[in-house]
């Protein structure tokens, strides 16, 4: 399949030497597709992207089996450095914007692997505070002091300064309030459509993921233990009994 973008096959994530967390993932992105990973606390859903993104050396993670490619390429043993640079980026949960610094500066440091100058890495903001309003309004605010949304927005905003190809987003919905929820869902799409940006991201809240989604992974314990379109997981009895209510 020549569309796919990302192939993860069969990982096993072992951390501190010791403690198999996953059990053998395998998962497909498709170019310009956007896939939900699903599942409760601790599945595992975190522990994926963060393998994907090479940051799990970090964690004092590694992958002891399977492989990852990216368009066909394996990249388990690339710095996270080097994965920005092919266009993979992460936006970790919890949000992780830089308290101390402006909106406007935390947006800059997400083109700090870019090479191409200035004008280009202007260009780039320009179009962030068309995607995000809200941050430009923000702009000269110290992240601190700006709400949780607009904090999530920073963050994906930073993600999107790197001209990525593929965002891993790591719980966007995390401690917003459903509208906000929603309008940050909304510009993912947004994005999907109009940049052609991937997505992979993880998600507790599985009604709203599986509402942006295309197609979805569930995740248990560490082992995919179901997949499918979004819309038929959606309409799935298992999902609907175990999962709609999360989030
Ligand atoms: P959550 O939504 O709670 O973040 P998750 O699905 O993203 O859940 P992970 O964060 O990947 O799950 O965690 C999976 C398992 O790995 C959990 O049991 C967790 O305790 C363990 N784990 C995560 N990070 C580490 C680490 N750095 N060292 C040891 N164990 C870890």
């Amino acid at each position: 399949m020549s569309n796919i973008l990302l192939n993860v096959n069969g990982i096993e994530v072992i951390y501190n030497h010791v403690i198999l967390v996953l059990k053998g993932v395998s998962l497909q992105v498709p170019e310009g597709g956007v896939v939900a990973l699903l599942g409760g606390n601790g599945a595992g859903k975190t522990t994926t992207l963060r393998a994907v993104s090479n940051l799990l050396a970090g964690e004092r993670g590694e992958v002891t089996k399977g492989s990852i490619e990216l368009r066909g390429t394996r990249i388990e043993k690339m710095t996270p450095a080097e994965m920005v640079r092919r266009g993979v980026v992460q936006v970790m949960e919890g949000r992780h914007c830089f308290a101390h610094l402006t909106i406007e500066e935390n947006l800059l440091t997400g083109a700090y692997t870019r090479t191409d100058g200035k004008a280009a890495v202007a260009r780039t903001l320009e179009k962030v505070y068309g995607y995000f309003p809200r941050l430009k309004t923000r702009r000269g605010s110290q992240a601190a002091y700006t709400s949780g949304g607009e904090q999530q927005m920073c963050a994906i905003g930073r993600a999107l300064m790197a001209e990525p190809k593929m965002v891993l987003l790591d719980e966007p919905s995390m401690g917003l309030a459903p509208q906000i929820v929603e309008e940050v869902f909304e510009i993912v799409r947004d994005l999907n459509q109009k940049e052609r940006t991937t997505f992979l991201l993880a998600e507790q809240n599985t009604n709203m993921a599986l509402r942006y989604a295309d197609y979805g992974y569930i995740l248990e314990n560490g082992r995919i233990v179901m997949d499918g379109e979004a819309k038929s997981l959606r309409e799935n009895e298992d999902v609907k009994e175990f999962y709609l209510g999360m989030g």
